[in-house]
């Protein structure tokens, strides 16, 4: 097992208040690690840090080290653009662009420079790999926006990675999902591991067990415990693990 991303003693600040506290774990390459806890813990927070999302808000602060591939990424050499296209991220709200979905995914390839003639053939291998084409595949000039929210959010997965990311964070993304829609984006979550890493914030535990191998649980901006899924969610070392788990708070 590969360790793609270290979270070393990481603490998270807006204006004075801590919202993180000397969090560390690993993210391994090629499997899913779910990060869990009540609202407000700091999980999106914590998601946000790993591509440096959080760099846009202001009074945000950070210390200790994200280590992607060996290089902390807020060192000050770090080019943050390229970061986000390495690690590429999908939110809770769906959010395609009110283009067609053909340019939704190749805008992001015009900006990064991509071959004109790469462009249509990247297109179609991202909606493959979303699992959106047979779906699409005759509808790519139609507004993005006429696609339900499930398929909404297979294309914002397919935005990402049709820019050939290594890793690829997901905020919440079937809270805005009914059930299929969910289903479908959970499936893919696991088909995409094989090819990425992934990161995965939810409030939904029974999703964290489904589709996760490793589970970071966070609670008051503290990690309280992490490891492999099954472990934690049968056999808990934390009593405050075991009493979120069962649904005693949160
Ligand atoms: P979670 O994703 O677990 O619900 P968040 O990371 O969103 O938790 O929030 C952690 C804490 O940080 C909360 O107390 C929240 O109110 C606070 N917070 C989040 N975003 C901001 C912000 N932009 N400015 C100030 N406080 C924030």
């Amino acid at each position: 097992m590969e360790e793609e991303i270290k979270i070393l003693n990481v603490s998270a600040y807006y204006d004075n208040k801590k919202v993180l506290e000397n969090i560390t774990f690993p993210i391994y390459k090629n499997f899913i690690t779910a990060i869990i806890g009540p609202s407000g813990c700091g999980k999106s927070t914590l998601i946000r840090c790993l591509n440096r999302m959080n760099d846009l808000v202001p009074n945000f602060s950070l210390e200790g080290e994200i280590v992607f591939r060996g290089k902390n990424i807020y060192d000050k050499t770090q080019d943050v653009i390229d970061l986000r296209r390495r690690v590429g991220m999908v939110f809770q709200k769906p959010n395609p662009f009110p283009k067609s979905i053909y340019e939704n995914i190749s805008y992001g390839l015009k900006i990064n420079n991509v071959r004109k003639s790469e462009i249509e053939p990247t297109i179609i291998e991202s909606l493959k790999k979303a699992a959106l084409w047979d779906e699409v595949k005759d509808d790519l000039y139609k507004p993005a926006t006429n696609l339900s929210g499930g398929q909404q959010q297979r294309l914002c997965i397919a935005r990402a990675v049709a820019l050939k990311p290594e890793v690829l964070l997901f905020d919440e993304p079937c809270s805005a999902l009914d059930p299929i829609g969910s289903a479908k984006v959970e499936e893919l979550m696991v088909e995409l591991k094989k090819e990425y890493t992934v990161v995965i914030v939810t409030h939904n535990m029974q999703q964290a067990a489904r589709v996760s191998d490793f589970t970071a649980f966070l609670y008051l901006g503290k990690l309280v415990e992490y490891g492999e899924t099954t472990q934690i969610f049968t056999n808990p070392k934390e009593k405050l693990t075991e009493e979120y788990l069962t649904g005693r708070f949160g």
